[in-house]
């Protein structure tokens, strides 16, 4: 099975939902999405978008999937301002972020809290995309690797080949995030080569062929071709670029 290419956008918390509309009705303008058949296009608004772009891509027949930019991991409770995986799923959403590096530094999630909620979007039939990548201090002293290995293993603790082997896994340098200071294709490569290595030896060799891991960091239509020209990167997280339906159109097109 080739890995299909996946690239999403993360809207973070911009955009009401009468933006969200506009933005997902202009990406398609911009798109014959029905050409991209070697890449799956993903956007992911804030929670109070989700309704509004779901409608808009079941109305318009878009081939743009809906993503969630975080979740609980239970289905219900008394968790006030929280949103479960039920409630994300009976949505049409398909994927959800997990471990973003900016809920592990404002909202102080750690490896465990992760792993409870990537489990618990797979048993919503949902796919995680597990966010992981270290930060300038870590990549100087030569810990990049110790760190996302790790952040790995902890993030996929408990799973069984199969099921990890469904989870996007995303590569993302917290120095390369919102600054405009993008990996090098080599460095983006080395270590997302590293990261099917570290699930190879977790998971089996023949499974670390299937799983699909992408980079993010400032991710834009000039980098996409050297960084996707990697062969071990299977795709991209893009934030402010993604904001602009021109911008995330052209880093699209890369696929056609
Ligand atoms: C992100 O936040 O996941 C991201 C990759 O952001 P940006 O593209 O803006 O660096």
């Amino acid at each position: 099975m080739a890995r299909k290419d996946f690239i999403c956008g993360n809207w973070k918390m911009n955009a009401t939902h009468l933006e969200a509309i506009q933005m997902v009705q202009k990406l398609s303008y911009r798109l014959d999405l029905a050409d991209y058949d070697r890449v799956e296009v993903v956007v992911a608004p804030p929670f109070t978008a989700l309704r509004s772009v779901q409608t808009v891509i079941e109305a318009d027949h878009l081939p743009i999937g809906l993503a969630a930019q975080d979740t609980h991991w239970l289905d219900e409770g008394a968790f006030t301002g929280e949103v479960s995986p039920v409630m994300l799923a009976k949505l049409s959403v398909g994927h959800v972020i997990v471990g973003h590096s900016e809920r592990r530094e404002h909202f102080g999630e750690d490896d465990a809290t992760i792993n409870r909620k990537l489990k618990a979007v797979m048993a919503a039939e949902m796919t995680p995309i597990l966010c992981l990548g270290e930060t300038l201090e870590e990549r100087e002293a030569e810990q990049m690797e110790s760190k996302v290995g790790g952040q790995l293993a902890a993030g996929l603790n408990g799973l069984s080949p199969d099921e990890a082997v469904g989870v996007i896994v995303a590569y993302e340098p917290i120095w390369a995030i919102g600054t405009g200071h993008t990996a090098t294709p080599d460095q983006a490569g080395d270590a997302c080569e590293f990261l099917r290595n570290s699930f190879g030896d977790a998971f089996g060799g023949s499974m670390s062929e299937h799983v699909r891991i992408i980079y993010g960091g400032s991710v834009n239509p000039g980098n996409i071709a050297a960084l996707m020209a990697k062969k071990h990167i299977d795709g991209a997280l893009v934030g402010g670029v993604s904001l602009d339906p021109d911008q995330f159109a052209s880093t699209i097109r890369y696929w056609v």
